[in-house]
């Protein structure tokens, strides 16, 4: 049985005390969920630790992740935090390939690779973010695009360190613009990565491969899209930073 996840990506949103609030509530709500998906937030860097400490203090089953790593291992790089550093923080997973580092901050296919080896080797997971564009799309370049997202980074990794890894398809088009995927055009993006993944690991690897959907995910349309059967979970920003929100499509997943 493939892990469900939700993850809420915060991006750099919120101060100290709002961060504090959201988190305290969020934890507080998943005390009354059993039988849950896993849930995680990704709170600006500077919050890891402290949400880290709080939430083991409670005892709760709620993670963190940071939202990024640098590509170099360590040394001089200023403004830069390593792999190594995050996973001291006390951080579970971390997300690489984010559409928004791709466009605003030109990270290649080799960086990713990079970034995706150092987290593994600090015992971080990755969350892997795939997607393809509006214009790509309407050229129906989708799939192609997909293809070369995942060769071009990933699939350099044995067998043993790709089945550490999450992949979230988060169509460019459906990012914080309230246009959503609709669960057909979810799914059928989830079983061609899946496929893209039994061609290159074999079957066992890809039916255990956690594949979010993340775009746009609302109260209204998570239950659709999560109940699609290579859908296991989301990567969820917007509606992550309401608690009501981000607990409803918890429910739904
Ligand atoms: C995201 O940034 O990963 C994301 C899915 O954002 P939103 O839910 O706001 O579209």
């Amino acid at each position: 049985m493939r892990k469900k996840l939700v993850a809420g990506n915060w991006k750099m949103n919120l101060d100290w005390n709002e961060a504090m609030t959201l988190m305290a509530e969020v934890a507080k709500a998943m005390e009354g969920i059993d039988n849950g998906p896993d849930v995680a937030l990704f709170p600006p860097f500077p919050y890891l630790r402290h949400f880290h400490e709080f939430l083991k203090d409670k005892g709760s089953a709620v993670e963190v992740g940071a939202q990024d790593c640098s590509a170099h291992k360590s040394g001089a790089y200023t403004g830069e935090i390593s792999a190594s550093m995050i996973k001291s923080l006390g951080a579970k997973y971390c997300i690489i390939g984010h559409s928004e580092r791709r466009q605003y901050h030109r990270e290649s296919s080799d960086v990713l690779a990079s970034k995706v080896i150092l987290a593994l080797e600090n015992g971080l997971t990755p969350i892997f973010c795939v997607g393809e564009t509006l214009q790509e799309r309407e050229d129906e370049n989708q799939t192609f695009v997909i293809d070369q997202q995942m060769d071009g980074a990933l699939f350099e990794l044995s067998p043993e360190d790709f089945s550490k890894l999450i992949i979230a398809y988060e169509p460019v088009w459906a990012i914080g613009t309230g246009m959503t995927a609709t669960s057909e055009q979810a799914q059928d993006m989830h079983e061609f990565i899946r496929a893209l993944v039994q061609g290159k690991y074999g079957k066992a690897v890809a039916d255990q491969c956690s594949i979010l959907y993340g775009g746009s995910i609302k109260p209204d349309n998570a239950a659709k899209i999560f109940s699609q059967p290579d859908v296991d979970g989301g990567l969820i920003g917007g509606a992550s930073l309401k608690v009501a929100d981000f607990m409803e499509i918890v429910r739904a997943t």
